[in-house]
């Protein structure tokens, strides 16, 4: 058998399609175009390359997005003055600062700047706790992309048996919830490094979501013959073939699975896209929600 391939590249070019129409109607109808604030600190090339992205989406969707690039060096003040400054900004109706931040200590006096109403990353605490409410709130882009990507495939997620491998708080852990939700109803089980038996509980699975940022982390014996594999990690290995000397692999035994599962989704080309993706629907929501038009 082999699995269906879950292209995540081309939903998201259908998803970023869609939500160009959106902010042209929001435009014709109310004269908004919604920003984007980027707040960038030190030079580590995934960053920039991710933000590069993002940016790039946004122009292509009609939104405007603006940097704040500060050195590696910069104080925590300096980082909490860009962010204060982008809360101030009238049109600028999200801020995402990406990460890791260069001092990881200090993320979350960061993230909890950040005016929750202009939250598109999802990662204030309140907007956090709205999720699990289940309250309307921004919901992180990673986990929403997933979820985007199993409902666009038609994947069944009620009373699925859904296992969650990692349990981070930008990926696993929010999915976990999500997942769990009314409306979605899976039953999920979430999984992390002191995790026993975990090639039991990935056997029994309909649905299995790797985020654990190694490669390998799932394997053909680890599954059955009718599993989705939804595959999230983005690892850089050394490849003396690449002109970059590396090539970005997934968690997942790619290869392997795709001969033996129901559906996969590629790294690249999987979940990376529908992050972008669902970045620019919050960017376009939070637009609506601050200048009180329905999101
Ligand atoms: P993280 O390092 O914060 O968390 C990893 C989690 O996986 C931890 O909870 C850990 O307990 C668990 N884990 C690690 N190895 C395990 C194992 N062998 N068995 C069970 N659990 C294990 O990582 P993160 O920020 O959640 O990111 C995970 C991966 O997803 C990374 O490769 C990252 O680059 C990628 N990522 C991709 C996107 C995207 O848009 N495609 C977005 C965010 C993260």
């Amino acid at each position: 058998m082999t699995a269906r391939i879950l292209d995540g590249k081309s939903l998201a070019t259908t998803l970023r399609a869609e939500i160009a129409a959106d902010v042209a109607a929001l435009y014709q109808q109310t004269g908004i175009v919604p920003g984007l604030g980027v707040v960038l600190v030190g030079d580590n090339p995934a960053s920039r390359s991710y933000v590069t992205a993002k940016e790039k989406a946004c122009t292509a969707a009609g939104i405007h997005s603006t940097e704040r690039r500060l050195p590696a060096s910069a104080s925590r003040e300096d980082i909490l003055a860009a962010v204060h400054d982008l809360n101030g900004q009238e049109p600028i109706d999200g801020i995402l600062v990406q990460l890791p931040l260069p001092d990881s200590a200090i993320e979350r006096e960061v993230i909890e700047a950040i005016d929750p109403a202009k939250d598109v990353d999802g990662f204030h605490p309140l907007n956090i706790g709205r999720m699990v409410l289940g309250l309307p709130a921004f919901v992180p882009c990673t986990p929403a992309g997933v979820i985007e990507i199993l409902r666009r495939a038609d994947v069944p997620l009620a009373g699925a048996a859904v296992v969650v491998i990692g349990r981070s708080q930008i990926v696993g852990r929010p999915l976990s919830i999500l997942l769990s939700q009314k409306g979605v109803d899976a039953t999920v089980t979430l999984c992390h490094t002191q995790t026993k038996n975990l090639a039991q509980l990935t056997r029994e699975a309909d649905v299995i979501i790797v985020a654990a940022g190694r490669p390998g982390t799932l394997t053909a014996d680890m599954v059955r013959a009718d599993a989705v594999v939804i595959d999230v990690g983005v690892n850089r290995v050394p490849d003396s073939s690449k002109a970059s000397g590396y090539r970005l692999v997934g968690d997942v035994d790619f290869e392997a699975l795709a001969q033996k599962i129901a559906a996969i989704t590629p790294v690249p080309g999987g979940v990376g896209p529908m992050t972008i993706a669902m970045l620019l629907r919050n960017t376009v929501n939070a637009a609506r929600r601050r200048r009180g038009e329905p999101a």
